[in-house]
């Protein structure tokens, strides 16, 4: 293993991956920074976002949702109106751009609950790219549709079934593949996770959230807002939403984990709340870990949240103040999701909901001047199947 000192945001963050994958990383990095500062690649992107990905998504106001919480106004930024239905593809069209600027001609992805594999799979049906997702069986199984849907976007879905066939093996696999196949092949990574250079790079990609919402708030307040919410999985939708406000000091920026079961049973997906330091996936980060630092079996009401790190940026705003992380429960983020719902006339996905849930205990606390931005990640389709069975 060997520690490159860059990509590192105050202690965390950084590239742990043995040698002959540094070799890639740094091919990677060097892609991205001609691609990020060249004039075409960058016309490309813009139109891909506008003709097909549907952007700008507008800054909505809630007003229902005000009024009924009787106290701040809050701004629903729409990121579930994308094609897909959620921020992802702002991201995997991103790479897919690079990876072709790379001239590579095959795509390998992981996912857990299937969005990013969904997401992957159909920017490379876009761009006529050779697509295989690893994924754990276990999940497999538990996502049965999303699988389909990878397969008939012309995505080969490999099920990975030794150790106990999780996202964790289903990463290895992966890098198994990456430092095998490299010259044809590329990574295409899905949150703001993962060794130097995958956080800044999805970070780029998902700024149009936060670039367009600063805009939009101006034209619509003429001011900045008083606070930005956006649930926190792997942290790609947060660190997006608040890029463009980092410098703004008054405005504060509020990334919500989930509790599930609660914090306290141990039973949840919040290594920011409940966490420590330490390294997973190839990057230093807070991540809920054991004694010997082994991740710890995670549980969440939203499967796009599960998971037992977060990104390196994330870590180091909770450190030093820039940010604020809280968690909601399972049951906090079920009844926002029916808030919305009932409110607004917008289902949203279960992982926004957790934002939606801590926007609601605020707002009420709040003078009617305050503005609040929620960042609505996705939409609430795919989770209608998992609370129909719930609630049956
Ligand atoms: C995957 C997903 C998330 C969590 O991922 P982040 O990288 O933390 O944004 C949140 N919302 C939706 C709708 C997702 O699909």
């Amino acid at each position: 293993m060997q520690n490159s000192k860059k990509g590192y945001f105050g202690d965390y963050g950084g590239s742990y991956v043995p040698p002959e994958l540094q070799g890639v990383m740094d091919q990677i990095e060097k892609a991205f920074e001609t691609c990020k500062n060249d004039p075409k690649f960058n016309q490309e992107l813009d139109y891909y976002l506008r003709q097909y990905v549907g952007r700008p998504n507008p800054l909505y106001f809630a007003e229902k949702l005000t009024r009924k919480l009787g106290g701040a106004k809050i701004y629903l930024k729409r990121e579930e109106l994308n094609h897909t239905g959620a921020h992802k593809i702002n991201n995997a069209i991103g790479q897919a751009l690079i990876a072709k600027f790379m001239g590579k001609t095959r795509i390998i992805a992981e996912t857990g609950a299937g969005q990013h594999g969904v997401a992957t799979a159909t920017a490379c049906a876009l761009f006529g790219l050779d697509c295989v997702i690893y994924m754990g069986e276990h999940d497999t199984r538990r996502q049965a549709l999303n699988v389909f849907r990878m397969e008939i976007l012309g995505a080969k879905v490999v099920a990975v079934n030794h150790g106990e066939g999780s996202m964790k093996e289903a990463i290895d696999e992966a890098l198994e593949d990456l430092a095998q196949n490299y010259e044809d092949t590329f990574y295409l990574l899905g949150s703001a996770v993962g060794p130097h250079p995958y956080p800044t790079i999805v970070k780029h990609f998902q700024s149009i959230i936060s670039k367009e919402a600063r805009e939009q708030i101006l034209e619509a307040e003429g001011r900045l807002p008083d606070a930005v919410l956006a649930c926190v999985g792997g942290g790609s939708n947060a660190i997006g939403a608040f890029a463009n406000f980092m410098e703004d000091s008054s405005v504060r920026l509020i990334g919500v984990e989930p509790a599930g079961l609660g914090l306290e049973t141990g039973r949840h997906a919040a290594p920011l709340a409940a966490g420590e330091p330490g390294v997973i996936h190839g990057f230093r980060c807070y991540m809920m870990q054991d004694e010997a630092g082994n991740p710890l079996p995670t549980h969440s009401i939203s499967a796009g949240l599960d998971y037992a790190g977060v990104g390196p940026e994330h870590s180091y705003l909770k450190d030093s103040g820039r940010g604020e992380y809280v968690a909601v429960t399972d049951q906090e983020a079920l009844d926002a999701f029916y808030l919305l719902s009932r409110t607004e006339g917008i289902i949203p996905a279960l992982e926004s909901a957790h934002a939606v849930a801590y926007a609601a205990k605020i707002a009420p606390t709040l003078s009617p001047e305050k503005i609040l931005i929620i960042n609505v990640s996705g939409r609430g389709d795919k989770d209608v199947q998992q609370i129909f069975d719930m609630t049956r």
